[in-house]
């Protein structure tokens, strides 16, 4: 998939926005979601993904839409420092097939690593179960600054 063409209304990150696939929410609003990665590269591995935007890439998306999105980031890392207290966090983020990005709907990695703990690969990961996301979701939601 290149970096130019159309957005592909049934990839993954959309179904999860329609509801038609499950998805661990931590946090949302009328712009943004913030979800559990399902096969997370580390321990609360969370995506952020504009709700409202077609965006496929960053160079895609509207800059008000960015603004939300980098806010959301920043709100969400915030949390996810103070509910699992790593000691460094990755904010990482794909464009086109060749820059690594498999699911083509703009989204930010948020992923805490720790100094003794390798990062599993990109892609690599094992898929978690929905019932072990859960309560990290629950504790990085339990950590947010007011919205
Ligand atoms: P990309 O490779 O496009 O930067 O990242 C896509 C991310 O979506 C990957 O980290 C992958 O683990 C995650 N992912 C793929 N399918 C699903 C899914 O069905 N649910 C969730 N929550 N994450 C997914």
């Amino acid at each position: 998939m290149s970096l130019t063409g159309p957005y592909d209304p049934d990839n993954i990150f959309a179904k999860i926005l329609r509801g038609e696939i499950p998805a661990v929410k931590v946090w949302e609003d009328d712009h943004v979601l913030a979800f559990m990665d399902v096969f997370p590269q580390s321990e609360g591995h969370v995506l952020v993904i504009s709700k409202t935007s077609q965006a496929r890439n960053l160079l895609e998306v509207e800059l008000e839409v960015l603004t939300r999105l980098t806010a959301a980031v920043h709100r969400t890392a915030r949390a996810v420092d103070r509910a699992l207290t790593p000691d460094g966090l990755s904010i990482m983020q794909f464009n086109g097939e060749a820059g690594g990005q498999t699911v083509f709907h703009l989204h930010v990695h948020i992923i805490p690593r720790w100094a003794d703990r390798p990062m599993k690969g990109h892609g690599h990961a094992p898929m978690a179960e929905a019932a072990n996301l859960r309560p990290i979701a629950e504790r990085i939601a339990a950590a947010l600054d007011p919205g």
